[in-house]
C-alpha cells in the first residue's frame, strides 16, 4: 500500500453520497488522519478561503467528491450552477494543492462527460469525439474541464492528479428529492410514499426504454482508495459495474424492493436523456478491480437506510 495510514487525506465533498462512502471506506481501512470540512465550515467556491485552508491544512493527498449534482431535471434548471460552481470548486481545490504540494489528488466526474451517441459500451477513448447530451452539457463541460486540468499539471509539473469516471451511482446518503434528484432515489421515494399513502399508481419519467448502468457508492470508494493507491497514469479511468437495466426494468426492481403493489404510468412529456450509456470499464478490471455489490443487494442496502434515515428523521 502506497498511502500511509496515517497520511493526512484531505476527503472534499464528504458529506455527499460520494464523500461519504469514501470518508466509511477509508476509515474502515484504517486511515486515521483524514481532513473534513462541511460546506459552512470552508466554502469552496471561494478561491481565498481554499487558498488559506491548504496553506494552514496542508494535506498530503486529496479526493475531490465535491460537486453540485443533479438528475436530469436539475440540470435542466439550474444550467448556470451546474457548469459555474463544478468550475469554481474544481480550479480552486486542484490548483490550490498542487501549489502546496499534496502529492497525489483524484478527481471525480460522471460518464455524461462522453458524447450522446459515443460506442457503447464507451471506452475512455470516446471524450471529445461527438457532441454532449444537451440535458447534462453544462455539468459535462464542467467535469472534462477538470480532467483536462490533471491532465495539464500532469504535463507541466509533472504533477500527480488523477482522475475517474463513475457511472450513475446510488446508495445512502444520496439526495431524495423529488424533482432534483437522480431516477434511483426519486423511484425510491415515490414507490415508498405511494405504499404509504395506499396510491394505486405511481408516475415515472420518459418512456422507460432508455439504458442506464448503475454502481453502488460502497464500490465506487473501494475503487477510489484503489486508484489513489495503484494508479498514476494520463488517461482518466471508467469506474461502472457492467450491469445495465432500462428504466422501466428499474423502475419494477425498485417497486419491488419497496412492496409497492400498484401500477406505472408513464409521463412521456419528461426527457429521457441519453438512450444508453454503458461504460467499458475493462482499463479498470485490467489493473485489477472489480466491483462486488449486485443491483438487488444495493438496492434492499438503500431502501434500508432511507427507512431508517429519511423516513424515521422526518
Ligand atoms: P441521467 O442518467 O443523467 O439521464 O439522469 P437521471 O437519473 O435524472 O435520469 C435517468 C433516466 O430516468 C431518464 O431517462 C429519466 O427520464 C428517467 N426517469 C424516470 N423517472 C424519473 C424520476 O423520477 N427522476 C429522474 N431524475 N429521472 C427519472
Amino acid at each position: 500500500f502506497m498511502l500511509e495510514k496515517s497520511a493526512k487525506i484531505f476527503v472534499a465533498g464528504h458529506r455527499g453520497l460520494v464523500g461519504s462512502a469514501i470518508v466509511r471506506k477509508l476509515q474502515d481501512q484504517g486511515f486515521t488522519n483524514l481532513v473534513l470540512r462541511t460546506h459552512s465550515e470552508l466554502d469552496l467556491t471561494s478561491q481565498s478561503d481554499v487558498e488559506s485552508f491548504f496553506a494552514t491544512e496542508k494535506p498530503v493527498y486529496v479526493i475531490l467528491a465535491a460537486a453540485k449534482v443533479g438528475g436530469i431535471h436539475a440540470n435542466n434548471t439550474y444550467p448556470a450552477d451546474f457548469i459555474g460552481v463544478n468550475l469554481q470548486i474544481q480550479t480552486n481545490v486542484i490548483h490550490s494543492a498542487y501549489t502546496h504540494g499534496v502529492k497525489k489528488l483524484l478527481f471525480l466526474g460522471s460518464s455524461c462527460i462522453y458524447p450522446k451517441f459515443a460506442p457503447q459500451p464507451i471506452p475512455e477513448s470516446a471524450l471529445l469525439t461527438g457532441p454532449l447530451e444537451p440535458t447534462n452539457e453544462w455539468y459535462a463541460i464542467a467535469k472534462i474541464a477538470g480532467i483536462k486540468m490533471c491532465q495539464a499539471y500532469r504535463l507541466q509539473h509533472q504533477w500527480d492528479a488523477i482522475s475517474g469516471m463513475p457511472t450513475n451511482l446510488y446508495g445512502q446518503n444520496d439526495n431524495f428529492h423529488p424533482e432534483n434528484s437522480h431516477v434511483l432515489p426519486a423511484l425510491m421515494r415515490r414507490f415508498h410514499e405511494a405504499k404509504a399513502n395506499n396510491a394505486d399508481e405511481v408516475v415515472v419519467w420518459g418512456s422507460g426504454s432508455p439504458l442506464r448502468e448503475f454502481l453502488h457508492v460502497d464500490d465506487l470508494a473501494d475503487a477510489c482508495v484503489f486508484l489513489m493507491d495503484q494508479y498514476s497514469g494520463f488517461e482518466h479511468v471508467n469506474v461502472g459495474s457492467g450491469v445495465e437495466v432500462t428504466i422501466k426494468e428499474l423502475a419494477e426492481l425498485v417497486k419491488e424492493v419497496v412492496g409497492f403493489k400498484g401500477k406505472l404510468v408513464w409521463d412521456t412529456t419528461k426527457p429521457d436523456g441519453t438512450p444508453r450509456k454503458l461504460m467499458d470499464s475493462s482499463k479498470l478490471a485490467s489493473l485489477g478491480w472489480t466491483p462486488k455489490i449486485s443491483l438487488k443487494d444495493g438496492l434492499s442496502q438503500t431502501y434500508e437506510w432511507y427507512l431508517e434515515n429519511v423516513v424515521q428523521k422526518k
